[in-house]
């Protein structure tokens, strides 16, 4: 890739609402993103692998678990932080911001809200590094949009709870050293599990050929009769909600993603717009392009100014599910409408790899499904304003 040479557009002065905090937390984000994402990642989009040596990076950046109290190895940020620090992530590559998100918000999340004390020392500051990396098993085969329909279960077997079922589409899996799975007890109530990596019956595919999150492993969690000891189960996590609640801290966090993913693209198709000449002058003259740039970045400022309100909200634990819901499903359709845009500002450019803009494109497919669909989010909105529930 060329030289990255990214600056975010700040078109509303939106960094005046920002802390000098905030700021240092999302340059040294951004630096490390320049230095260690920007150079190797198309290749390793290109190859779908993993850029599995960045973990340790990550963990240094404070990426894993920014929200998670400094006694656990976290960062002990608050929300805005947390949403810079994805935002940074995501306009390096929407893959490596989704292993930052199901470290932070699916693992180190319901460890820190529903674990005991003894589960938050244990895995919460390995966690924090990098040293330990986590998924988070809610989809199934036959259970996507409808979780609660779950089909994998476990029984008290009196010393330890028999694990059975099968999850899959889960970020990291190959990789997992560990597993928050969600399953029915014998009374069909939900309850998490810590599953680890090396459990006999526990094994966890690859999912190859997709075309999109090609630098994120993606995989299937199968169980077999597994053995989890008792001590494994989430002793604060009862029903749909806690896997929900989780889904709110990642949900929030691609919110701010999506954002970063819009920024690289408006600002690469800006630069190329007052580059490339044709007819005699650069493209930026035409009004066509203009109209183009001038809505980007008009959709762009209102996306940040609602990740804004939604984070502050969120620090002073005001915030909805609905909220977080509408900003997830604006953001995203918001990058993958500018996104697309910016590739056809680049004419035949913009589809190779000297250009981060069909990478993003792949990539926004994956995040305007996961973590609750863009269908599904609209009828959560229509849902909290209505008070009727459309799902089924
Ligand atoms: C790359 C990737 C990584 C992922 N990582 C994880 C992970 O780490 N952990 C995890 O648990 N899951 C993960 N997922 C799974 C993801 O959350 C699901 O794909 C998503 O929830 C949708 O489920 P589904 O694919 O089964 O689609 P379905 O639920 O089958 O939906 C198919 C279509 O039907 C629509 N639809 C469904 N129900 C309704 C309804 N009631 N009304 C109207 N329309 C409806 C949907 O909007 C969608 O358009 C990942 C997915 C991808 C692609």
């Amino acid at each position: 890739m060329a030289q990255d040479l990214f600056q975010h557009p700040d078109y509303y002065q939106v960094d005046d609402l920002l802390t000098d905090e905030h700021k240092l937390v999302r340059d040294a984000a951004r630096e490390w993103v320049k230095r260690e994402v920007s150079p190797i990642i198309e290749e390793y989009a290109q190859k779908a692998k993993f850029p599995k040596h960045l973990i340790q990076g990550l963990g240094e950046i404070g990426a894993f678990g920014p929200f998670i109290p400094e006694e656990y190895g976290g960062a002990g940020l608050d929300y805005i932080s947390y949403g810079l620090i994805m935002q940074e992530l995501e306009r390096g590559d929407s893959g490596i911001r989704s292993t930052a998100s199901v470290q932070s918000s699916l693992v180190m999340f319901p460890i820190w809200k529903f674990g005991s004390e003894e589960q938050k020392q244990k895995y919460l500051p390995k966690l924090a590094t990098g040293e330990l990396m986590g998924a988070f098993g809610l989809t199934e085969p036959n259970h996507g949009s409808n979780p609660g329909g779950m089909e994998t279960k476990f029984a008290d077997k009196g010393d330890y709870y028999l694990l059975n079922g099968a999850k899959m589409w889960i970020s990291n899996a190959p990789f997992a050293d560990i597993a928050i799975v969600w399953a029915k007890n014998e009374e069909g109530r939900i309850k998490g599990l810590i599953v680890e990596r090396g459990m006999e019956g526990f094994s966890t595919p690859e999912t190859h050929n997709k075309w999109s999150l090609r630098t994120s492993a993606t995989g299937e969690l199968i169980f077999q009769d597994v053995k989890v000891p008792k001590e494994n189960l989430l002793p604060e996590a009862d029903g749909l909600r806690g896997p929900l609640t989780c889904l709110d801290s990642a949900r929030y966090g691609i919110a701010w993603g999506a954002l970063g993913a819009a920024m690289d693209a408006y600002e690469t198709a800006l630069r190329y717009a007052k580059e490339r000449t044709q007819f005699g002058k650069p493209i930026a003259s035409f009004q066509l392009q203009q109209k183009k740039l001038a809505e980007m970045i008009t959709e762009i400022t209102k996306a940040q100014l609602l990740v804004w309100r939604l984070g502050n909200l969120r620090n002073e634990g005001k915030d909805t599910a609905a909220q977080i819901s509408m900003a997830k499903r604006n953001n995203v359709e918001m990058a993958l409408k500018i996104v697309r845009e910016a590739r056809q500002v680049l004419g035949a450019m913009g589809i190779t790899g000297e250009y981060p803009l069909m990478r993003h494109m792949m990539n926004l497919e994956s995040v305007i499904t996961y973590e609750g669909t863009h269908d599904i989010h609209l009828l959560i909105t229509g849902y909290d304003i209505t008070g009727i529930p459309a799902f089924k």
